[in-house]
């Protein structure tokens, strides 16, 4: 690796997404750093290089917004030629006592699994050709584990659909979804079997575990040169605005797995499931 690898860290101004583009740096990679407000972002990274790292840069990106992520595209494009690494960190998440909502749900399944999935699609046509493949990371959370012993959805047949290659696809995560948020809407969720802990942001990240091993089988048929690696971790209970700083875990150690993941050696590693640096199933 080195400062002609481009990664681009979604969500970049702060938390983990912050923590991420930092370590990249410190393995010599240059960072793409974006954020929802050009203004914040500008700021990230300017105490980035007040480190002493230079090789950051940054761009305005919202993963809701997809003008803003095809102006992102053509910028990344027509600067760096194109990306190395994806980490889709973007994320948010209102489980905090008296904050839920249908409004709140929605937003939470547009941001972790649409804002993810159309990030990947938008990203792809741009990776670069390298003997040590593309690599797409998403930051994602054992909430969301399909087959988990408890907060998992109860209804077996769609885990069973939803764990098998051969039967996923994106219609039936976006049915999933599409049945959630219908049930949040007319208030019958809470008897639909979905998972009880943090439920609609459990469902948004199995969405995007789903989809990380949906997008590893179709990506897998890249041509030798051309592949392009995608998996996703839990970067554990970690002290940011998300959980109103009440993680068990530093912002260093849950950015370390992701940092890892995208700068893993030649090993075609695709399609899987991490924490703390070990596989673990979804
Ligand atoms: P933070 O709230 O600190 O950071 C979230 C980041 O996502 C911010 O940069 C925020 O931007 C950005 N973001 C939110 N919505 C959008 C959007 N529409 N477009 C672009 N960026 C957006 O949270 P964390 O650092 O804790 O979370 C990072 C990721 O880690 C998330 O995906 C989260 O689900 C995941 N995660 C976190 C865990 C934890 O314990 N903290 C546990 C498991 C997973 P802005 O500053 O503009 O709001």
């Amino acid at each position: 690796w080195s400062k002609e690898t481009i990664a681009v860290v979604t969500g970049g101004n702060r938390g983990i997404g912050f923590e991420i583009s930092r370590q990249l740096l410190d393995h010599g990679v240059t960072v793409v750093l974006t954020s929802r407000d050009v203004s914040v972002g500008i700021e990230s990274m300017k105490v980035l290089q007040e480190g002493g790292l230079d090789h950051v840069d940054s761009h305005q990106l919202d993963v809701l917004d997809s003008s803003s992520i095809n102006e992102f595209a053509e910028w990344l494009k027509e600067k760096y030629g194109g990306l190395d690494i994806l980490v889709n960190n973007a994320g948010v998440n209102f489980n905090h006592g008296s904050d839920n909502s249908v409004e709140n749900a929605k937003k939470v399944i547009d941001t972790n699994y649409y804002g993810t999935k159309s990030m990947i699609e938008a990203m792809i046509p741009l990776m670069k050709a390298s003997s040590a493949g593309g690599r797409i990371v998403n930051v994602s959370s054992r909430l969301g584990r399909l087959n988990g012993k408890r907060n998992r959805i109860e209804n077996e047949e769609l885990r069973e659909k939803l764990s098998n290659v051969e039967t996923l696809n994106e219609e039936l995560i976006h049915e999933t979804l599409t049945t959630f948020l219908q049930q949040v809407e007319d208030g019958t969720w809470s008897t639909g079997g979905w998972p009880q802990t943090f439920t609609d942001y459990s469902v948004s990240k199995l969405a995007v575990n789903a989809y990380t091993r949906l997008m590893a089988h179709k990506l897998s048929e890249r041509p030798d040169g051309e592949k392009i690696y995608i998996n996703c971790y839990c970067p554990g209970w970690v002290k940011t605005a998300l959980t109103g700083y009440a993680g068990s875990v530093t912002v260093e150690q849950g950015a370390d797995t992701g940092v890892w993941l995208s700068l893993l050696p030649e090993i075609a590693i695709t399609g899987k499931f991490f924490a703390e640096r070990r596989e673990i199933n979804f």
